[in-house]
């Protein structure tokens, strides 16, 4: 397990596409930047892995030599509260997911949980928890290893607010708390703006799902813009205008001597993913010499 905060982006940078580098390069490229995660992205497979299985391990083994700790993103069409055709063919999706994670070695599958649709919010969330002992059960039964990790969304509609993801890391025991900062401040219309804003997040976590969860947490962070119903783009580092600021985890990251995994999902990924590295260590080596 890894003792300290690794860094890493959702996806190929575009730098990458444009020297026409393939999947495999990525780790080596990412450990020659200074990055050590990074997360596959997933996001438009349907119902069988969409990566052969010679690929993903030729991947797993790249990243491996390269010390770059593997996440993938799930489909982005799953609703595991939606039409029963739609909830059986979402399980599936995580099931691929869930396959092709284990051929490379990818540590946890990230997925959207849900919308609520025409459901009160607690029948929706207990469709999904049902759903997903189901798919729980399946993964043990074929032998996989990836954890599930449903994420904390920023839109009205959409089943994964903290408290909901809270609940369903209780109810299901092979998952990995996913919690995406952005879609926190933009669901509830900025709320990240201190560092106490972030500890209060934080210690709900500690509360009720104890201290190992918070310190193992997987992060999604970039700056967000919202709207009425919640997030509406992502925006770098730099772009003042927008929140949250990352700052403000990197000490709640130190205070509560966390080592999470934080995927940057910012239209400059790998730049920025490096800002925040730099962020952290400036603060580490701050209170290194203060110590001293
Ligand atoms: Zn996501």
């Amino acid at each position: 397990m890894t003792e300290f905060t690794r860094f890493g982006p959702a996806g190929v940078p575009p730098m990458f596409r444009l020297i026409g580098a393939t999947t495999s390069d990525v780790p080596r490229l990412l450990h020659e930047e200074g990055l050590d995660a990074f997360e596959y992205q997933a996001s438009r497979w349907g119902t069988k892995p969409q990566i052969k299985q010679v690929d993903a391990q030729r991947l797993g083994e790249e990243a491996k030599k390269n010390d770059v700790k593997l996440s993938m993103h799930g489909s982005y069409f799953i609703n595991l509260a939606g039409k029963k055709e739609v909830v059986e063919a979402s399980k599936e999706r995580i099931l691929a997911a869930a396959t092709a994670a284990d051929w490379m070695n990818a540590y946890v599958v990230v997925f959207h949980t849900g919308f609520y649709g025409r459901f009160e919010k607690d029948y929706a969330l207990k469709t999904c928890i049902s759903a997903l002992k189901e798919v729980s059960s399946k993964m043990k039964s074929f032998g996989l290893k990836a954890k599930l990790g449903p994420e904390t969304m920023g839109r009205k509609s959409q089943v994964g607010t903290i408290d909901e993801i809270i609940t369903i890391n209780k109810e299901i025991d092979n998952t990995q708390l996913v919690v995406d900062w952005g879609h926190l401040h933009a669901l509830h219309h900025g709320a990240l703006k201190t560092v106490d804003d972030i500890r209060q997040i934080a210690l709900k976590i500690e509360r009720e799902l104890g201290i190992q969860a918070l310190r193992n947490m997987h992060c999604h962070f970039s700056k967000i813009e919202f709207g009425s119903s919640g997030e509406k783009r992502h925006h770098t580092l730099d772009e003042a205008a927008y929140g949250p600021d990352f700052s403000m985890l990197a000490k709640v990251i130190l205070e509560f001597e966390m080592h999470p995994v934080v995927i940057c999902e910012s239209p400059i990924l790998d730049v920025d993913a490096l800002k925040m590295k730099e962020i952290l260590e400036l603060l580490i080596a701050e209170k290194q010499g203060a110590g001293s």
